[in-house]
Order: structure tokens, then C-alpha cells, then sequence
């Protein structure tokens, strides 16, 4: 497996030295051919000029050629590379450099050939003349052969600076490369460094070690959101772990107390110490059925955390669930002589209609429990716009208010509850909570002192 700073800086490299010889090749063959179409024109110029000056060398009155200059420009022109001849009216040689300098003549044309040749092997050049008529005021006095190496030829200074050019191509090109060598190692870097340091921070968390965080920015959108996700998952995790041990403690903490009353009753009737009366059997029986009753409530609140993310919705009138759970309760608002007043109408709302209705027993149970005989029981539905609001209230013993948020608690009992032998396991109101939230509503208590308490709800209608 490759590093990813590796792949990064082969891949900048790669592109870098692609682009420079992309680069090169195009603005070679542009400035080979451009520079190419320059000399031709500037060959051309050469014989336009060298017409113009040698048949202005032609005196029309002693009819003699000016042969001293025509040496001299024939002689300058052959070291530039062209062979001159100048014939006169007649067609008898004036001037020949090939007369003159034979051995400069050839010496030009073989350096020429053997520079093209080997700098343009493909170009298949030679030497051939061209004729031009020499002409006075239209009366032709002459004619100029001039000989070179066609279609163009180049210096030895032209090579060069083509030559030139190539180099700082080359060079623009290695510096290219270097500077995206450089450029790709501290990119590299700086997106590696985050991710490696994020995976050492995956391997702590999953090596137990929540506390584990990543500090800092990134400076990359990116990464920072990959970031914050673990360091978000650590936090969970770290909340989950903490939630188990409490759950765990307030477990075994709430077993202990009817396992001690238990075994010590038992211990008692089988050393001889007590009578294995029907009394004695039956507070042991209360004792097993309190613990029963623990087993079915955590059991119950295993099942709604995990169900929450699966409700299953319906139509249902909040009313309607209100006064089926009330019917139930009739038998138990006998039992203490309770009375119910139901306000409101009817509230439709997309809800499980069974989560709604464990909520009500969950809410009317802890009513009639923590409500004294001819107490009061008051519930109510309102129907908002889009909410659905379900107040329970009783005049029962009341809530102290430092423990208003915490009753939601899992395993949570106020000390008054506490006292009281109708007291659940404090599982009843986080049952309530979870429902609420998997709805995306809200609950809360409020309560006046001793003066009972009333339990809000409010729930989305869609
Ligand atoms: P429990 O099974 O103990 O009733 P809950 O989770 O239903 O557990 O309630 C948690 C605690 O909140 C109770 O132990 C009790 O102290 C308090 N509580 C709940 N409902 C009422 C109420 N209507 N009046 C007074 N206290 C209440």
C-alpha cells in the first residue's frame, strides 16, 4: 500500500512534467515555425534589397557597372550565405563571386549544407539560383543570380537561439517540477498529518480509551468534519460507557435491598429462629414479586430505547388514548377513592399509538401511586396548531424542585417516593422521556411544594 504523501507528490510530478512537455513540444514547434516563416521573409527582403542596390550599380550614360561596389556587397552577401552573379544586357558576366573567391564559394556552401543537414536532416535542402532581371526606370539593365540554400537556411547564431529557447524550456521545466515536488510534499503533509493523527485517535477509542481527542483545526473543511466526527464518536461512546456503569451500579444498588430482606427472612425460618408463618411466606412473596416487577421495568426500558428509532405511526386521537388508559385505571381510582376530570377534545397526531398509551399508564400510574385517598386527578388535552399538548396533575405529595429534571433519570426516586412502599424502580418517567423524544416532543414536570404535580407533554402532530 502506497503513502498518500508518495501518491500525491508522484501524481503533482507526473502532471507537472506532462503539462511542461506538452508545453515544450507546442511552443517548440510554434516558434520553430514562426521563426522558420521570419527567415524566409527576411531571405526575401535580402533579394529585394540586393536588386534594388545593384541595379542602381549600373551607370546608363558610360554604360559601366560599379564593380567595386558590386564586389563589395557580392562579397558581404556571400558570407551571409548567398552566391552572387551580376550579367549585363547581354548575358556576360559583370561580376561572379565564384570568379573571385572560388574556395570562399564552396567553403560557404558546404558549411551551410553540412549545418542543415545535420540540424534539419529531414528539410532535403539545397542550393539553387534564382534569377532576377536588373532593372532602370524600367529599362532592364541586367540580371541577378543569386544562389542559397532553399527553402531557408540558418546561421550558426539562429541554431543558438532556438537552441536557447530549449534550455530555458528544460529549465522552466525542472524548476517546474521541483517547486511542485515542494509544493505537493507540504500539501501532503498537511492533509496527512490530520489523518493519520485521526486514525491513532480511532485505534485509543477503540481500544477503550474515550478520553482520546483530537485538539485543534485542520484549516481543510473536509477534515475538520472527519475530525469532529470522532472526536463527536468518543464523546458518545464515553457517554454510553458512563450511562452502563450507572445503570449497572443502580441495578445491582436497587437488587440489594429486597435480596437482603429476603435472604435474611429465609435464614431466619431455616435456622428455627422464626416460624415459616403465611405472613412471613407472604412479605417473602412481595419481596420476589418487587423484584419481578424490576426485571419487567429494566426490561421494558431495554426494549423503548432500542425500539425508538422504529415507530410505528399512525392516525391517532390523543383523547381517545387518554380515555381508553383512564378506563383501565377505574378499578385503582375506586381503590383510593381517586377523582378524574378529562378536559379538552379531540387531537390527532401521527404517533405509535402504543408508545402514547404506555406513556398515559406510565403517567397515570405515578398519579394514582403518589396521590393520597380522595385526591384529584386532572388531565387534559389541547390541540395546537401543530403541536398536541397532554397535561397530567394530581395533588399528591408533590415534587421537590431540585429534583424536578432528575425524576426522568433512569432508576431516579425522590427520597419521598423512596419512603413509600408504592414506589416503582424510577423506571416509569425515563420510559416516558425516551417515547417523547423518539416523537420529537418534550416533557416536564412542574410542581407547587406539597401541593402535587402535573407532568406536561408536548408532541408534534405530524
Ligand atoms: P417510579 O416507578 O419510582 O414511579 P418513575 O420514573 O415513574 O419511577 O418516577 C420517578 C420518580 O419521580 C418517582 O420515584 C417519584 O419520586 C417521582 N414522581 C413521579 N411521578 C410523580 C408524581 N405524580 N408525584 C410525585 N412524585 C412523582
Amino acid at each position: 500500500m502506497r503513502r498518500l504523501k508518495g501518491q500525491l507528490s508522484l501524481t503533482m510530478a507526473l502532471i507537472v512534467l506532462f503539462t511542461v512537455a506538452v508545453i515544450s513540444l507546442l511552443s517548440n514547434i510554434l516558434i520553430a515555425g514562426e521563426f522558420e516563416k521570419y527567415i524566409g521573409a527576411q531571405q526575401k527582403e535580402k533579394a529585394d534589397d540586393m536588386i534594388s542596390n545593384f541595379s542602381g550599380q549600373y551607370d546608363g550614360l558610360t554604360e559601366q557597372w560599379n564593380e567595386e561596389y558590386l564586389h563589395g556587397a557580392g562579397m558581404y552577401a556571400l558570407y551571409d550565405g548567398y552566391i552572387v552573379k551580376v550579367y549585363d544586357r547581354e548575358g556576360a558576366i559583370v561580376w561572379d563571386a565564384e570568379n573571385h573567391d572560388m574556395s570562399a564559394c564552396h567553403q560557404v556552401m558546404t558549411e551551410i549544407s553540412a549545418r542543415m543537414k545535420k540540424w534539419r536532416p529531414d528539410m532535403q535542402g539545397a542550393f539553387a539560383a534564382h534569377d532576377y532581371p536588373l532593372t532602370q526606370n524600367e529599362q532592364a539593365v541586367g540580371s541577378l543570380s543569386i544562389s542559397y540554400y532553399g527553402p531557408y537556411f540558418l546561421s550558426d547564431s539562429d541554431f543558438r537561439f532556438l537552441g536557447a529557447l530549449n534550455t530555458v524550456l528544460v529549465a522552466v521545466g525542472l524548476a517546474s517540477l521541483c517547486a511542485a515536488l515542494l509544493v505537493s510534499g507540504v500539501l501532503a503533509r498537511r492533509i496527512a498529518r490530520p489523518i493519520i493523527r485521526t486514525g491513532y485517535i480511532a485505534k485509543q477509542i477503540s481500544q477503550g480509551d474515550y478520553s482520546a481527542r483530537f485538539e485543534g483545526n485542520t484549516g481543510t473543511l473536509e477534515l475538520d468534519e472527519l475530525t469532529a466526527a470522532i472526536n463527536h464518536l468518543s464523546d458518545r461512546l464515553a457517554g454510553q460507557e458512563r450511562m452502563r456503569k450507572q445503570l449497572t451500579a443502580d441495578v445491582a444498588h436497587e437488587l440489594r435491598t429486597p435480596l437482603t430482606t429476603l435472604s435474611s427472612h429465609l435464614e431466619m425460618m431455616i435456622e428455627g429462629v422464626w416460624e415459616p408463618s403465611a405472613e412471613r411466606l407472604q412479605s417473602c412473596y412481595e419481596e420476589i414479586g418487587r423484584l419481578s416487577g424490576l426485571v419487567a421495568d429494566l426490561e421494558r426500558l431495554e426494549e423503548m430505547e432500542h425500539e425508538n428509532l422504529a415507530l410505528h405511526k399512525t392516525r391517532v386521537d390523543l383523547m381517545e388514548v387518554v380515555r381508553t388508559v383512564c378506563a383501565s385505571f377505574a378499578a385503582d381510582f375506586k381503590k383510593k377513592n381517586l377523582s378524574l376530570t378529562v378536559e379538552g377534545g379531540s387531537s390527532i397526531l401521527e404517533a405509535d399509538r402504543d408508545k402514547l398509551c404506555q406513556v398515559m399508564v406510565n403517567l397515570l400510574s405515578n398519579a394514582v401511586k403518589y396521590t393520597g385517598a380522595h385526591g384529584h386527578i386532572r388531565i387534559s388535552v389541547k390541540d395546537g396548531e401543530d403541536h398536541a399538548t397532554l397535561t397530567v396533575e394530581d395533588d399528591g405529595i408533590g415534587i421537590p424542585p431540585q429534583e424536578l429534571s432528575l425524576i426522568f433519570e433512569r432508576l431516579y426516586r425522590t427520597d419521598k417516593s423512596r419512603n413509600r412502599e408504592s414506589g416503582g424502580a424510577g423506571i416509569g418517567l425515563a420510559i416516558v422521556k425516551s417515547i417523547a423524544l423518539a416523537h420529537g416532543g418534550t416533557v416536564r414536570a412542574e410542581s407547587r411544594g406539597e401541593q402535587g404535580s402535573r407532568f406536561i407533554m408536548t408532541l408534534p402532530k405530524l
